[in-house]
């Protein structure tokens, strides 16, 4: 029986997570759940996958978890401690890294100091601290999972000595799909008018409110190609982005004799999260098998960078190295923040980041307090010009 803690379990990527494991209750027992501040949502499931652990973000949410589950044999802990503690506690096997944020790395880190097998959604944690967060996987023999659906494809699809090295092992470059999101059509002059719910209605995928704006500016993808080049040791220039509207293909792998092979599947974040929980095994997911007849046709284009400028920057952080995609990331969190709040136009998160980028000061990332002062310093301009412009 694996004992599995989900980081991040009232979010779009835990709900889909604990529905998986329910359909597995013979291999996958559910050691902790934590949350922020949907406290109602937490005792929910608290009550319907029974941890020995649930976690919220303060003493306040605690107490009030504490009487929702009206004595049901659950400890219940809060804050960054209690993040760590059940990231981290030996009884656990798997943990799905799946809050939105810099505010996963903390114990998305513990987890990987750990050793655990640790599922990662959590993209922000990986781009803030790439080289640091790869190291930490080598000294504590983690395994690192991913369960973003592109960089799961990749995986799939690269030989099992990739690590070795892309070229040595055979590979030209890795290609990233992207839907293009709601705005793929939108003109940039109608870009400056749309709403925080129009973003949000991403046209494949239901998530969480800032992964749809992100797609919604390609910076999705950007955080993406990041994250591509930490988890497979590619550098900026072997990761290509491709639009492919209908979201089938969720990413390929081009090798030198010409072979390019694909991930497919229904868009549904149940595969990835089956895959990486039972690797290498398969399991179900619950997800309805492709049906190709019904697809017919599937459409590929170049992104469009003059348009998503978010893409075009996180490629340069990607390029500069050190601090620049920490604050690529910390700048784009307060512009979106921002335009969900209505204090900033959909236009404005490329602005505010990247008026950040050229302002910031960027270092060598080589130590987490260089990252967390790169991130500090990134969320403080970024707010000024947040400010500044509402
Ligand atoms: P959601 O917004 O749906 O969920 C976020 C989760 O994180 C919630 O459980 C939330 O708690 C918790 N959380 C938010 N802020 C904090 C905080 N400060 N401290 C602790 N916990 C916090 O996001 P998604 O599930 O969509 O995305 C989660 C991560 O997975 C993101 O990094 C995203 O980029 C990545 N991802 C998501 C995909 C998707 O399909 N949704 C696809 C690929 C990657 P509460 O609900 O109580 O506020
Ligand atoms: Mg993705």
């Amino acid at each position: 029986m694996q004992q599995i803690t989900v980081l991040g379990a009232t979010g779009s990527i835990g709900s889909s997570t604990l529905d998986v494991i329910a359909r597995h209750p013979n291999e996958y027992e559910v050691f902790a759940l934590t949350a922020h501040s949907r406290v109602n949502e937490l005792a929910q499931l608290c009550r319907r996958h029974r941890p020995r652990y649930a976690v919220v973000g303060t003493a306040v949410d605690a107490r009030k978890l504490q009487r929702l589950l009206n004595g049901q044999d659950c400890e219940v802990l809060y804050g960054e401690q209690g993040l760590n503690q059940v990231a981290s506690a030996s009884e656990v096997d798997t943990v799905t890294a799946a809050i939105v944020g810099a505010a996963g790395l903390a114990p998305t880190l513990a987890a990987i100091r750990a050793g655990k097998k640790v599922l990662l959604a959590n993209k922000e944690a990986l781009v803030m601290s790439g080289a640091l967060f790869m190291q930490a996987v080598q000294e504590h023999g983690a395994t690192l999972l991913p369960i973003d659906s592109e960089h799961n494809a990749i995986f799939q699809c690269l030989p099992c000595n990739y690590q070795e090295g892309l070229p040595q092992t055979g590979v030209r470059r890795l290609l990233l799909t992207a839907s293009g999101g709601p705005f793929r059509e939108t003109t940039l002059s109608e870009l400056a008018q749309v709403t925080p719910e129009q973003a949000c209605a991403h046209p494949n995928w239901s998530m969480g409110q800032k992964i749809s704006v992100d797609s919604a500016t390609m910076m999705n993808k950007g955080l993406e190609l990041i994250e591509a080049c930490w988890l497979f040791a590619a550098s900026p220039g072997q990761v290509d982005v491709v639009v492919h509207p209908q979201s089938i293909i969720h990413s390929l792998v081009d090798y030198v004799d010409g072979s390019v092979l694909a991930q497919l599947g229904n868009p549904d974040m149940r595969t990835p999260i089956a895959h990486a929980l039972a690797w290498p095994a398969r399991i179900d997911s619950g997800v309805q098998p492709l049906d190709l007849y019904q697809l017919a046709r599937m459409d590929f284009f170049e992104p469009d960078l003059e348009k998503f400028v978010c893409l075009r920057l996180a490629r340069e952080a990607a390029e500069q190295g050190g601090t620049a995609p920490a604050v690529l990331n910390a700048a784009n969190e307060v512009a979106v923040a921002g335009f969900l709040g209505g204090q900033a136009g959909f236009l404005q998160i490329a602005q505010i980041v990247q008026r950040t980028l050229e302002q910031a000061d960027i270092c060598a990332a080589d130590s987490l307090d260089c990252v967390l002062d790169a991130d500090r310093q990134a969320r403080e301009i970024a707010s000024q010009w947040l400010a500044r412009m509402s």
